[in-house]
This record gives structure tokens, C-alpha cells and sequence, in this order.
């Protein structure tokens, strides 16, 4: 059994791309310390700001919830309730249980309510309906941030999910993709400030922090995500770290130290505004107002409930 580096207690975790065994409250701290220094070193938001937390019911999102409250930033949250029948559900209470037992805000938006449920939009779409429902959930998350009037937008994009991106999004050399993927977007165009404070923790690392702190989180996957390719991609990149750990880390953070300000230099495509919605779009009407129109919904909207 390894000792804890700060006390030498017994650990519980031993962080091979770190070299690092910790006790609970050492982990805990180191936790903490890595979230508030990215928060830092990337200008992500300070303590003034009005920042939204989405919120999924996973273990990403909700530990990056309790985190920030921890770390004395003040949080609400937002859930989308994307209408995936009982995996929806579930979330939607995790979601509302650790809000109550914070006593922080969270809002909720109905898209079955606004437009249709996930399941339903799949029958009429072609493509995958984990880019279809990642472009809904982008769409709402802004529209709703802007609307409440929040100044930051928070996910709990871990370092597997970013990694497994840039390995895509690299294979198939996506630089309009690729030139986004940085774990701040600034705002502007009708953009609300989107960040990643949890871009350097692997999913393990967000899953022993939530066991250890007493958080519950939906254990289940979306039942959607079984076979999309970016599970794939996590399971290849798993494999690499298992054998030189350190690998995910070297491989996304030398992306935006070198490669990313390189492309950004290109500048991006012209944004408008949707002349149906009015969120900011490159075409003439935005992705998800089209949908609608051919849900015959028109454009149609609620606003959400908190
Ligand atoms: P995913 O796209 O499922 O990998 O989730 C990435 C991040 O998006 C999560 O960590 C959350 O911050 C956010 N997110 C995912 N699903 C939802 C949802 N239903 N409602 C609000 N935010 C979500
Ligand atoms: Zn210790
Ligand atoms: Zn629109």
C-alpha cells in the first residue's frame, strides 16, 4: 500500500501520470487546487461573474458543481431534459436532489416542451444522434444562458472527452473544428462565454472525487451513446495512456500551446443571427430552427422553469 505524499497516511489513489499517491483529503485538496488553477491560468471567471453550470446528472458535471460551490464561486445550474425516457428522468432528479441539498438554483428547460424529444428527432434525422443532440444541447445551453442573463457558461467536459475529440477531429484534420477546441470560447456575436474547468481530469479522477465527497451521480450511460465512435476513441486513448500514462495530458495541452494559436491566426467563419430565433448562426436560419420547421412547430418557444 502506497503512503499519502503530503502525510503519509494510508492513500487512497495513486495517480500515475502525476506520480502522486494521496490520502481522501489530500486527493480532495489536489482536486480543488487543479480546478481553481485552470480556472486561473485560462481567465476562465472570477468571483464577480454570473456563471451557469450545465448540468447532466453525470459525475463530470455535477462534480464540477459541488467544486466550484467549494471553492466559494457562486454557481447555478441549468439540465436540459432531452426526453430519453427513464435515463431523463433519472438525471433530471439527481440534478434537482444535490441542487436542493446545496440550496443553488437550477433551471430546467423541457425540449420535448420547446420542440420534440431526442428519440423523436432521431427517427427524421440521418446523422448520428450524438451530433444531433450535441448541437440541441449547445443551442439551448446558449440561448438560455444569454436569456437568464449569465455571463459564463461552465460544462463538465473531462480530459477523455476532449482528448477523444482531438483524436477525431485530427484523424479527419476538421480545422474549422479543431480551431474551436480550446477550453475557453470567448463571447461575442451573440456567443455567451463557454469554458471547461474540468478540461485536465480524466473521468476517473471526476469519478473518485464525487464517490469521495458523497455525491450521487446517474452511473448509467445515455442509451444513445452505445456504439458512437467517440467511445471508441476513449477506449484506444485508455489503452495508450495504461502504457505510457501522461499521454491524454501531453497530447490536448501541447495542442493549445502549439498548434492552436497557430490556426487561430486563420480567423473563422462570419457569425450572424438566425432571422427565425436570432442566435448567432452562419447561415440564414440556424440548424435548430430548421428542425423545427420540419417538425411543423414553427418557432414557437417556452422559457424555462427554475
Ligand atoms: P456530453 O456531451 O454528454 O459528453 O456532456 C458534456 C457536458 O455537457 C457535461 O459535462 C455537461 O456539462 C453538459 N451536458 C450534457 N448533457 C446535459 C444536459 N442534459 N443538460 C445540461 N447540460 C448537459
Ligand atoms: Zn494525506
Ligand atoms: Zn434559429
Amino acid at each position: 500500500m502506497r503512503r499519502c505524499l503530503k502525510c503519509s497516511a494510508k492513500s487512497v489513489v495513486y495517480l500515475p501520470q502525476h506520480r502522486l499517491a494521496l490520502c481522501k483529503e489530500h486527493y480532495l485538496e489536489w482536486y480543488l487546487k487543479r480546478v481553481e488553477d485552470t480556472i486561473k491560468e485560462f481567465r476562465m471567471f472570477d468571483r464577480t461573474n454570473r456563471v451557469l453550470v450545465a448540468v447532466s446528472g453525470g459525475k463530470d458535471s455535477l462534480s464540477l458543481w459541488d467544486a466550484l460551490l467549494s471553492l466559494g464561486y457562486k454557481m447555478d445550474g441549468l439540465y436540459i431534459n432531452l426526453g430519453i425516457g427513464h435515463y431523463s428522468e433519472l438525471s433530471r432528479k439527481v440534478c434537482e436532489e444535490f441542487a436542493k441539498s446545496k440550496k443553488a438554483v437550477l433551471h430546467t428547460v423541457e425540449l420535448e416542451k420547446d420542440m420534440a424529444s431526442i428519440p423523436s428527432l432521431k427517427e427524421m434525422e440521418k446523422r448520428p444522434v450524438c451530433s444531433l443532440c450535441g448541437q440541441i444541447k449547445r443551442y439551448y445551453l446558449n440561448r438560455y444562458a444569454r436569456e437568464l442573463g449569465y455571463e459564463v457558461i461552465a460544462t463538465g467536459h473531462n480530459l477523455d472527452d476532449e482528448t477523444a475529440t482531438l483524436f477525431s477531429n485530427t484523424l479527419s484534420w476538421q480545422l474549422e473544428y479543431l480551431k474551436r477546441q480550446y477550453p475557453v470560447l470567448s463571447e461575442g456575436n451573440g456567443f455567451v462565454r463557454k469554458v471547461k474547468p474540468l478540461f485536465k481530469m480524466s473521468e476517473k479522477e471526476n469519478a473518485l472525487y464525487a464517490f469521495l465527497r458523497g455525491i450521487n451521480f446517474v452511473e448509467e450511460e445515455c442509451p444513445f451513446a452505445e456504439g458512437a465512435s467517440s467511445v471508441e476513441y476513449k477506449r484506444l486513448l485508455s489503452q495508450i495512456e495504461e502504457k505510457s500514462p501522461g499521454t491524454k495530458l501531453r497530447f490536448y495541452t501541447e495542442f493549445i500551446r502549439r498548434v492552436h494559436p497557430i490556426l487561430k491566426q486563420e480567423g473563422g467563419v462570419p457569425i450572424g443571427a438566425c432571422s427565425v430565433c436570432g442566435e448567432p448562426t452562419t447561415s440564414d436560419v440556424c440548424s435548430v430552427c430548421r428542425l423545427k420547421a420540419r417538425l411543423s412547430l414553427g418557432s414557437s418557444s417556452s422559457s424555462p422553469s427554475s
